[in-house]
């Protein structure tokens, strides 16, 4: 299909139109927290809480954050030969967000062959290409068994006061369970997306039926449970829904088909391609999968998905697709060959591309971008019965301006009789009150509320993780980072020696395979930690030099085509706020996940630790 100049200027138009209705001047300070007067909506549903004594010991290497970042830089770490590994977390067990997103559909949008670390290392084959919630979060449990990552594990922990010792050059922390320990290392994988929020609707706690938010599911209330039973309780419950992001998109499927009555409370619709998930032959899986196999497709995912010219594309689906198109219309008929021949010209020279070739790119993107949307705008048409909810239900924004959603369940579930459609035009639901919900004017009676409202993304270190640092000299993290990140890697802080960040700020930010960050950040950390070890050294910190300069290159990254400020306001793009310099600093490379990814083989290939101080 192809858009005319004419179509182009009218949905250019149209997109402006709908973003200027969702801009709010309070941006992230709408949302409210799961605590306060909210606290017993954070209560953890999943595993009961045990008492245990306080610990007050020592270990090598302490890790706050049991979810992919702590098991694979934890199984990363036993392999380098340091079997003295710990990780704490408020969850009660392993698996980070999907300890957590227990909610009925719950899946991975990303392939399994790339978004389960350490297949080769355990040897365990994903059933389906997008797998289930239950199966990822098993494979966590996997690699904490296989690497005894429990063993020293402290759970239903949160951390309180983190200090660098000067004297004994140890890290001192302390916990709301009475733990009072040291380690010579600390590790951080708090992840971007682990503070539930709810939306900031007046009256919202005035609401006298039962509430929970996405990422604490009530099974007891529902019925089912997170392997797909059918939420039998609900056979007789009006449910709202208020969301539709990328969790509503799984969940709503399932809840039409058990709530007696559902109403989706949608303020900004989501894009909605087709899923195409399909099993994974053990046969084809064991003949493909040669040594070295699972790093060379998530490079080519990257390859292929952030501005490369590969010559296959391993995963071939949704993500990939979006590149692709922009490819060929960026080509316009250059044989791959030559374009190839012209990137490696360029890289050897250390050549960034020219302003032409940017906006040539930006053009190539907008002009498949809107076929591709256009494809899932008329998607909905045909999918849809009632062209009214079918009309609500198309997303006006460039794709990659909010999370692209992907299933062949969500659209069908609004052709069920007891599903309702509630689009409040960019407005959000009105009030909340004893009984319901108000939107658009309309009372909406219901004994179930389920908050797909989201996770704080834009929130800063300490309000996001609830502890700070305090390392050397006394300095807080808080204040260190006062005035935006500051990382060698995203990795490194100057000032807190033996601390490690695994985080994609200032690392590979928007990647959409996210644990490949995870992956090539523990790959670093373990070789520095090994070397630390081997050489005797006390401390490793990165000089004040090499920081700044890695900071330095971060603010040359310019806005991308997913958090381009022009988009619909969302988490990805600062709620449309615009680039503050403090945001501009929590970017990735300027070259893009492929080039930070390109530029750590280098750094570790090359063995020096460029930019790191060891000290005896
Ligand atoms: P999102 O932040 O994406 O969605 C929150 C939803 O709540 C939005 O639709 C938002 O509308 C809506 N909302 C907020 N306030 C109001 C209000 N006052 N009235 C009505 N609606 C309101 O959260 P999700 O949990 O859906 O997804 C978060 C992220 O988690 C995803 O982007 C993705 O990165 C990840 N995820 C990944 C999955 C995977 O496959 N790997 C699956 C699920 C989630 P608006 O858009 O207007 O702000």
């Amino acid at each position: 299909m192809t858009t005319t100049m004419l179509d182009r200027d009218a949905i250019k138009q149209k997109y402006a139109e709908e973003r200027a209705k969702r801009l709010r001047p309070d941006g992230n300070a709408q949302y409210q927290r799961l605590s306060g007067k909210f606290e017993d909506l954070s209560v953890d549903p999943h595993t009961p809480f045990q008492e245990r004594d306080p610990v007050k010991d020592h270990v090598t290497f302490a890790f706050i954050g049991a979810g992919f970042s702590g098991v694979v830089v934890g199984a990363r770490l036993k392999e380098a030969g340091i079997h003295d590994f710990r990780l704490i977390d408020k969850a009660g067990g392993v698996g980070g967000t999907w300890y957590w997103n227990r909610y009925p559909g719950a899946r991975c949008d990303t392939a399994a062959m790339i978004y389960l670390p350490l297949l080769e290392e355990t040897g365990y084959i994903p059933t389906e290409k997008y797998v289930r919630g239950p199966e990822i979060r098993a494979h966590c449990e996997r690699i904490a068994s296989q690497y005894r990552l429990h063993d020293k594990a402290l759970f239903h922990t949160e951390v309180k006061t983190i200090e660098w010792q000067e004297k004994a050059r140890v890290w001192r922390i302390t916990t709301d369970r009475g733990d009072d320990f040291t380690a010579k290392y600390l590790g951080m994988g708090t992840g971007p997306l682990h503070i539930a929020k709810l939306p900031g609707i007046p009256g919202i706690e005035t609401f006298a039926g039962k509430s929970f938010h996405t990422s604490r599911w009530d099974y007891d209330y529902t019925g089912g449970d997170a392997e797909g039973a059918p939420m039998d309780k609900l056979a007789d419950k009006r449910v709202a829904i208020i969301g539709t992001g990328a969790t509503s998109i799984q969940c709503i499927p399932p809840l039409a088909k058990s709530a007696k009555q559902l109403f989706v409370f949608q303020r900004t619709p989501s894009s909605v391609d087709v899923r195409g998930n399909h099993p994974i032959d053990p046969a084809w899986f064991k003949s493909m999968a040669r040594p070295g196999w699972q790093k060379r497709w998530m490079d080519n995912f990257v390859e292929n998905t952030g501005g490369g010219l590969p010559s296959e594309d391993l995963i071939n689906d949704g993500w990939t697709e979006i590149s692709r198109r922009t490819r060929q219309k960026a080509l316009k008929g250059t044989p791959l060959w030559l374009a190839r021949l012209v990137m490696r010209l360029r890289r050897r020279l250390k050549r960034s591309p020219a302003q032409q070739e940017i906006a040539r790119m930006k053009a190539a993107f907008d002009e498949a971008d809107f076929e591709m949307m256009e494809q899932i705008r008329a998607r909905v048409d045909a999918v849809v019965e009632d062209q009214n909810t079918a009309q609500k239900l198309k997303a006006w924004y460039a794709r990659l301006c909010k999370r692209p959603c992907f299933s062949d369940e969500y659209l069908p579930a609004f052709n069920s009789p007891n599903t309702t459609l509630v689009d409040t035009d960019g407005k959000g639901v009105e009030r909340i009150d004893e009984t319901g919900l108000v939107a658009n004017g309309k009372h909406y009676e219901v004994e179930c509320i389920i908050y797909a409202s989201g996770f704080e993304y834009g929130a800063n270190f300490q309000l996001k993780t609830g502890f700070d640092l305090k390392g050397r000299g006394g300095k807080m993290l808080s204040e260190h980072w006062g005035n935006g990140l500051r990382t060698l890697h995203g990795i490194h802080v100057y000032g807190f020696p033996n601390l490690f960040a695994v985080q994609m700020n200032q690392a590979a930010n928007y990647a959409l395979n996210i644990p490949h960050n995870i992956v090539d950040h523990a790959e670093t950390i373990a070789q520095v930690i090994k070397h630390a070890e081997a050489a005797g050294f006390a401390e490793v910190e990165p000089t004040r030099e090499s920081e700044g300069a890695w900071v330095n290159l971060i603010l040359t990254t310019g806005p991308s085509l997913i958090a381009s400020p022009d988009c619909t306001p969302g988490f990805w793009n600062n709620e449309g706020q615009g680039w503050s310099k403090e945001f501009r600093q929590s970017q990735g490379h300027p070259g893009g996940p492929k080039a930070f990814f390109d530029h750590m083989n280098e750094w570790r290939a090359d063995g020096d630790f460029k930019g790191l101080h060891f000290a005896k």
